[in-house]
């Protein structure tokens, strides 16, 4: 190489570096997306690359019988992968549907949305995650790929990682959801995955060169959108090995999520205490620092950063009592299907909560529920003119709540409404003797609260 040429070289590269660095934050994700790997199978086999990162657990498919609940395919897989919601919000159930619920934007949306500068880069062997779900959203990439093989999408990868600035990057690899189809669980099967951990450690020796180089801080997500049936050669139910997937990251991933889950039941030998695919999101959103209250719409919460779960407690009658959603459904204390009473249990745990700014959460089978209070007067569960049941929602946002010290407050119609217990024993709103509706106030003062 001509000397003049090399000096050129390595002052543009530093003038890109400036510029890249000047831009913005060093954090950077890559996303890897493979189609239909069992969990199980990247235990069992050889897989270096893999064995780079941490590997955890994770659910598909939604809560069985709860309004979550999707097939485990690839549409809605990918749609809750990209949005972060299940298929009740993103509104894809099946391969076929066309494009993703507008309210419930993908992850290219939501970096976009935070700095309108971002390289934004998208490859995907399997073409309907842009062509059909995210075809609006293409607008806001850098540049995108749709089908073609694994290696073509592997390639524009690893280009843009080698000789571009990128903030983000999705890839999706299909090969071994296609190998499963047409051999079922065996060798071609393994031997795809087995390609696909190769694929993967290119990538990750490419973000480890730009940590060097850039002094970047790259976060690696690897996913998959479904398990496989028992043979191996489709999936789209509810069983355990069709819903057991996995994420891996370079970077720790935490487990006190385990204590946040809120779902009664323990089906699938205890696969609902793991995080779901819904947690992708909010990690990346959490790293890229663009994680805020309002985005708990999202029915995840991020592996990553510190995120506590709360009990909220009130004394009543000298009884500790902690705050719980409404389970019963059916009952008239369900004022949707997305609505749940909150209430006040004296006699077991209360459900944990996760405050984040100024806003109350819950996770109610595998959504996130938002506290707010009940603004439709006259319906059975307004007490009386001050007087708003408290619900959580878990098709919006919470309401604003104000947290200081011992008590939540609300501003309902320009009045401060303090967070209270029913103590009106038998109107239509206490569900048992050990049991009371929570609501807000706007005469008196609120409740003191207890948060742990
Ligand atoms: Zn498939």
């Amino acid at each position: 190489m001509d000397k003049k040429i090399k000096i050129r070289s390595c002052w543009l590269m530093t003038l890109l570096l400036f510029i890249a660095t000047s831009l913005g934050a060093s954090e950077k994700v890559l996303l890897v997306g493979i189609d239909g790997v069992q969990y199980e199978r990247i235990l069992a086999l050889n897989t270096p690359a893999f064995d780079r990162l941490n590997l955890i657990k994770a659910y598909a498919g939604g809560v069985q019988w709860q309004k979550t609940q999707q097939r485990t395919v690839s549409g809605p897989g990918w749609s809750t992968i990209m949005t972060g919601v299940w298929k009740n919000k993103h509104n894809i159930s099946s391969n076929t549907d066309g494009a993703a619920n507008n309210n419930w934007p993908s992850i290219y949306r939501h970096i976009y949305n935070a700095n309108p500068q971002a390289k934004i880069y998208g490859y995907s062997t399997w073409g309907p995650i842009h062509s059909q779900f995210f075809a609006r959203d293409m607008e806001v990439l850098t540049a995108h790929a749709e089908g073609g093989s694994d290696d073509d999408n592997l390639n524009r990868t690893l280009n843009v990682l080698e000789n571009d600035f990128p903030d983000f990057i999705f890839l999706h690899l299909d090969e071994p959801d296609a190998a499963g189809h047409s051999h079922g669980h065996g060798q071609a099967y393994d031997d795809s995955i087995v390609r696909s951990d190769r694929r993967l450690g290119l990538l990750l020796d490419a973000v480890a060169f730009r940590e060097q180089q850039f002094s970047e801080n790259w976060l690696v997500l690897v996913t998959t959108d479904h398990g496989r049936n028992l043979a191996g050669k489709g999936h789209g139910g509810q069983t355990k090995k069709e819903k057991t997937i996995f994420i891996a990251s370079n970077k720790p991933l935490h487990y006190q999520y385990k204590n946040y889950t809120a779902v009664p039941n323990n089906s699938f030998d205890g696969l609902y205490k793991e995080p779901a695919q819904t947690y992708i999101v909010p990690t990346i959103l959490n790293f890229l620092g663009i994680m805020t209250d309002d985005h708990w719409g999202l029915d995840g919460l991020p592996l990553i950063g510190p995120i506590e779960a709360k009990s909220i407690y009130v004394n009543i009658g000298g009884k500790q009592c902690g705050l719980e959603w409404d389970i019963n459904a059916g009952t008239p204390m369900t004022i949707s299907r997305n609505e749940h009473v909150a209430k006040f249990d004296c006699e077991g745990n209360a459900d944990p909560m996760f405050i984040m700014g100024n806003k109350v959460y819950t996770n109610i089978h595998g959504s996130g529920c938002g506290l707010q209070w009940d603004v439709d007067k006259g319906t059975p569960l307004t007490l009386e003119e001050n007087e708003h049941v408290a619900k959580f929602d878990c098709a919006g946002y919470a309401d604003l709540m104000k947290i200081i010290g011992k008590e939540i407050s609300a501003t309902i119609n320009d009045q401060i409404c303090g967070f209270q217990w029913d103590a009106d024993a038998g109107t239509p709103v206490t569900l048992g003797s050990n049991e009371h509706v929570a609501k807000f106030d706007c005469m008196g003062s609120a409740d003191p609260i207890t948060i742990k």
